[in-house]
C-alpha cells in the first residue's frame, strides 16, 4: 500500500515541478499500523492516515503548494472527534516511550547520515575511546537491562561470561529469526533503523573481545535484510565496521545469515547450528553460548530489540534507563499488539504500564463494544492474562507470577466472543508443526495434548482427559530439551487455570 502511494506522491510532485523542492523520505514503521499509511509533512508535521494512491493529487495540489490542511484525511481521535495534527500527540504515542523504536518514523533507514544526526555510532566512539571493557559491562550491569527475546536474562552477565572466556575467537549474534505468530517488533527495528543493531553489536565485539559478528534474520523479511545490507556497506564504507574502526586496533566485521522459516532457529543453539550449517536443532546446556557457542567458541546471542536499546544506554547513561520501568524490570518493552483492538500496531511501553493502559488507552479499547476478556503475551510459549489481572505492572516478574511471560512481545487481545479453547489449540497446532523433533516428550508430548484438545473441542472429550490433559502439559514441560518443548504448554495452562469453565463446557458428561 506504501509504495503505491510513494509511486503516485511522486508522480503528483513531478507534475507540479516540486521533485527537486520536496524532500522524498520512505521511513520505517510508525507504529500506528491501523491508521497506515501514514505521511507526514514537515515542518508543520500534520500527518495524514490511511492514505490512498489518489490522495496524492489532493496532498500536493491543497496542502504543499497552497497551504490548506486536506481536512479529510486528517486523524481523528476516535472520541472526541477532534482533529489532532501531530502524530505523537494522538492518544496512541501518550503513554508510550520509545527507546528501542526511537528512529523508526523518524530517519531514513537507507542514509548512515540521518542516523548519525540523531547521534547515530557516538555510543560506538564513546566506548571505542573512553571505556574500558569492564566499563561498558558496569554500565549494563547499572542500567539493569536484561534480554528482551523472551528469558530477560541480564544482558551484563552474558557479555560478561563470554568476555571471561579465553578463546582465540569469539562471537557476537543478533537472533532477527522473529517467529512468533503475530509478532513483527523485531522486523520493524530492522526496516526503521538499522544502524543501531550494528552499532550495538559493535560494542558487544568490543566487550567481550569478538571479530566477527552474525545478524541472523528471516528469509521472509525482504526489506530488512535489504536495508541491513545497504546499512552495513555504508557502515563499512566509514570506517564504522571492518578493520581498525574509528582509527583505533579494535575490528569487527559483520555478516548475515538468512534464516529459512523454522520457529526452533530463533533458539538461540538450533541457531548456532543453523549458522554453522547444519539442522537447526537445540544443544543441550549447558555448556552456554557464552562458554562455548558458534564453532565451539565463546557466543553471545542477543535478540534485535536488547542491541537497539545499547546505543541509548551508553550515550544517556545507566541512571536514565534505570529509571524507566519497575524496580526489577528496566526500561520499555515493545509489543506487537494485535487481535480484537482498535489500534493495532506497535507499541513501546515503560515496564510496569498496566494491561488496561496498553488496551484502553493505547489500544484504544475492544472494537464494536465488546468487553475484554484476556490477552496472550509471549506467543506459543506466553499464556493468557485474565481481567482480574487487568490492572498488574506488565514486567518480566508479574508476568510469570501469573502464569504467563513477556516473550519476545506478542500480545493478543481477545474479547468476550473468544474461545478460550480454541486459542489454546491454535497455539498448540503452531508447536507442533514446528517441533524439531529431536526430543520425545515434545515431539510425541505435543501431539498428544493437540488430539486432547480436539477431543475437547469436537465435544467428546471426558472429565478424565481433562486430567490427562494437564498431566502431560507438566511432563512437557519439565522433561523437553529445550524452550520451545518447555514452554509449548503455557497457553493450556493458563487457559485452563482461569477459564476451566470453558474446557468443562466442551465435556461430555456434562451436556
Ligand atoms: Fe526439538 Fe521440541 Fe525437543 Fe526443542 S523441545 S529439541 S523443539 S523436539
Amino acid at each position: 500500500k506504501s509504495d503505491a502511494f510513494i509511486q503516485s506522491l511522486k508522480e503528483e510532485l513531478a507534475k507540479n515541478e516540486l521533485s527537486e523542492k520536496v524532500n522524498l523520505v520512505s521511513t520505517g514503521c510508525f507504529g500506528l499500523c491501523a491508521q497506515g499509511p501514514i505521511v507526514i509533512i514537515y515542518p508543520e508535521g500534520v500527518f495524514y492516515h490511511q492514505v490512498k494512491p489518489k490522495d496524492a493529487k489532493k496532498i500536493v495540489e491543497q496542502h504543499l503548494m497552497k497551504g490548506e490542511l486536506v481536512e479529510k484525511l486528517l486523524y481523528h481521535d476516535h472520541e472526541t472527534q477532534e482533529i489532532i495534527n501531530k502524530l505523537m500527540d494522538t492518544p496512541f504515542y501518550h503513554k508510550q516511550k520509545r527507546v528501542a523504536l526511537r528512529n523508526c518514523g523518524r530517519i531514513d533507514p537507507e542514509k548512515i547520515e540521518e542516523y548519525i544526526a540523531f547521534d547515530g555510532y557516538q555510543a560506538l566512539s564513546e566506548v571505542i575511546n573512553n571505556c574500558s571493557r569492564e566499563d561498558v559491562l558496569e554500565i549494563l550491569k547499572a542500567s539493569g537491562i536484561r534480554g528482551r527475546g523472551g528469558a530477560g536474562f541480564p544482558t551484563f552477565m552474558k557479555w560478561s561470561f563470554a568476555k571471561e572466556s579465553p578463546s582465540d575467537q569469539k562471537y557476537v549474534i543478533c537472533n532477527a529469526d522473529e517467529g512468533d505468530p503475530g509478532a513483527f517488533m523485531d522486523r520493524s527495528v530492522l526496516e526503521g533503523d538499522p544502524h543501531a543493531v550494528i552499532e550495538a553489536m559493535a560494542i558487544a565485539g568490543y566487550t567481550i573481545g569478538a571479530t566477527q559478528g552474525y545478524v541472523y534474520v528471516r528469509a521472509e523479511y525482504p526489506i530488512a535484510v535489504k536495508r541491513l545490507r545497504i546499512a552495513m556497506e555504508q557502515a563499512q564504507k566509514v570506517g564504522l565496521l571492518g578493520e581498525n574502526i574509528l582509527g583505533s586496533d579494535f575490528s569487527f566485521h559483520l555478516d548475515l545469515r538468512l534464516g529459512s522459516g523454522a520457529f526452533v532457529c530463533g533458539e538461540e543453539t538450533a541457531l548456532l547450528e543453523s549458522i554453522e550449517g547444519h539442522r537447526g536443532e537445540p544443544r543441550p546446556r549447558p555448556p552456554f553460548p557464552a562458554v562455548k557457542g558458534l564453532f565451539g567458541k565463546p557466543t553471545i546471542v542477543n535478540n534485535v530489540e536488547t542491541y537497539a536499546n545499547i546505543p541509548q544506554i551508553i550515550l544517556k547513561g545507566p541512571d536514565w534507563f534505570a529509571n524507566i520501568g519497575t524496580e526489577k524490570s528496566k526500561g520499555t518493552k515493545v509489543f506487537a499488539l494485535g487481535g480484537k483492538i482498535q489500534n493495532t500496531g506497535l507499541v513501546e511501553i515503560p515496564m510496569g504500564t498496566t494491561l488496561r493502559e496498553v488496551v484502553e488507552e493505547i489500544g484504544g479499547g475492544i472494537p464494536d463494544g465488546k468487553e475484554f476478556k484476556a490477552a496472550q503475551t509471549g506467543g506459543p510459549s506466553g499464556g493468557c492474562i485474565p481481567i482480574e489481572h487487568y490492572d498488574i505492572p506488565i514486567d518480566y516478574d508479574n508476568l510469570l507470577e501469573i502464569g504467563s511471560m513477556m516473550g519476545s512481545g506478542g500480545l493478543i487481545v481477545m474479547d468476550e466472543d473468544n474461545c478460550m479453547v480454541d486459542i489454546a489449540k491454535f497455539f498448540l497446532e503452531f508447536t507442533v508443526e514446528e517441533s524439531c523433533g529431536k526430543c520425545v516428550p515434545c515431539r510425541i508430548g505435543t501431539k498428544r495434548l493437540l488430539e486432547i484438545l480436539e477431543k475437547i473441542t469436537l465435544g467428546k472429550a471426558t472429565m478424565e482427559d481433562l486430567d490427562k490433559m494437564e498431566a502431560l502439559c507438566f511432563h512437557v514441560k519439565e522433561n523437553s530439551l529445550c524452550g520451545l518443548g518447555q514452554t509449548a504448554p503455557n497457553p493450556i495452562l493458563s487457559t485452563y487455570h482461569y477459564f476451566k469453565e470453558e474446557y468443562i463446557a466442551h465435556v461430555v458428561e456434562k451436556r
